[in-house]
């Protein structure tokens, strides 16, 4: 039973009173709905019906992972329009870790309390399928506890064409040698006139979807994202987010919602400049509005930036992501956050923006 919430204080806006009783009432939004919210000018209404929405699903709760990213290689057989991080062989900024080199940083992440690795690379145009089981190997040998979230879902397409098997059966094969979650990469923005602009010769959206699909019915979870703030319109932004609402109906995989700010540096997109923070906030509070069937929002700090991110937390979101120690996929397109965090400085940010903070695991679960 839906527990009616209360007006705005601010009062609601004009021509928003249907939606505001919608949402009071616990029903669900449709696609018009949402678009007319993303419309809307009055970010405080936006805020408030989102914060009260999370308020019921969360309490005062926010967390976060104490985690750390690596990227196996940058060398990627795709050209993605968007993309800031992807090299050539021939490039001098290239690398790629040997699996030795991985299961060092994992060695030396542990002992700095992670709980979890998360790992995405580019396409790479010659490691054999057996790299990527070993490395998984590798990783739960240096502790059985490690929280492996790794590859997008462009990244295990990749993979299944190297082991020369289907989706599926890549799947049940990473997940033998420890793949724990998969990542929400990739998704950018589904509709194809966009993604023809953004990232020519990526997976479609059916094949992202797909490929979490069957993740989840093989019992795996996985989190997703959606790239805002370039060419798309607010119609497609609406149109992503319901094709993730109804795989969230089909499957109940998801355990969390990712929106990504566009960065604008070293790519090939025109458009030079990162949302702003009116943009970002609302686009938070639609999609904890629209996505009723998602527990848990991240307010993404690499992206938005801390001092924004504690922000967020009052506009929908429920989580502030993780420590990460080497970010590189957002910094080489131009964010100027910092590398990492310490389990102080996302506990203190939390805590000032009024939440109780709590570490979590790679599913959501509280830690402590
Ligand atoms: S976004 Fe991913 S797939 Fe596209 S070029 Fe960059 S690394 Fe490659």
């Amino acid at each position: 039973m839906v527990q009616p919430l209360a007006l705005t204080p601010g009062g609601v806006p004009p021509g928003f009173a249907d939606l505001q009783a919608k949402i009071a009432a616990g029903e669900r939004l449709d696609e018009s709905d949402a678009l007319r919210l993303f419309q809307c000018e009055d970010l405080h209404f936006l805020g408030w019906m989102a914060d009260k929405v999370n308020g019921r699903k969360n309490q005062r709760r926010a967390t976060f992972i104490v985690n750390r990213y690596i990227n196996y290689s940058n060398y990627c057989i795709l050209n993605c329009q968007f993309c800031a991080f992807a090299r050539k062989q021939r490039d001098a900024d290239g690398f790629e870790y040997s699996v030795a080199e991985i299961a060092q940083m994992a060695r030396a992440a542990r002992q700095q309390g992670i709980t979890e690795l998360h790992i995405v690379g580019g396409l790479h145009p010659s490691l054999p399928f057996a790299y990527y089981t070993d490395m998984l190997r590798a990783l739960k040998a240096v502790d059985s506890r490690l929280q492996l979230k790794c590859f997008t879902a462009i990244e295990i397409r990749h993979l299944a064409w190297l082991a020369k098997k289907n989706i599926h059966d890549t799947l049940v094969e990473l997940r033998a040698a420890g793949l724990d979650c998969l990542t929400g990469g990739g998704a950018e923005i589904f509709r194809p006139a966009v993604r023809q602009v953004i990232a020519e010769g990526k997976e479609t959206a059916e094949e992202y979807l797909d490929t979490h699909r069957i993740w989840h019915r093989l019992g795996g979870r996985s989190t997703c994202t959606m790239l805002y703030g370039h060419v798309e319109s607010l119609a497609d932004r609406v149109d992503h987010l319901a094709q993730l609402r109804r795989l969230q109906d089909e499957t109940h995989g998801f355990v969390g919602f990712v929106p990504l700010p566009y960065q604008p540096d070293n790519n090939r997109i025109p458009v030079t400049s990162a949302p702003t923070a009116f943009d970002t906030l609302r686009t938070l509070a639609v999609s904890r509005l629209f996505l009723d069937n998602f527990n848990h929002l991240t307010a993404y700090w690499v992206g938005l930036g801390m001092k924004l991110a504690q922000l967020a937390l009052s506009y929908g979101a429920d989580d502030l992501h993780g420590t990460i120690v080497d970010e590189r996929i957002f910094h080489m397109a131009g964010a100027a956050t910092p590398l990492k965090q310490t389990v102080a400085s996302m506990a203190g940010a939390i805590r000032e923006a009024g939440f109780i903070p709590v570490q979590r695991d790679t599913f959501y679960e509280h830690v402590q």
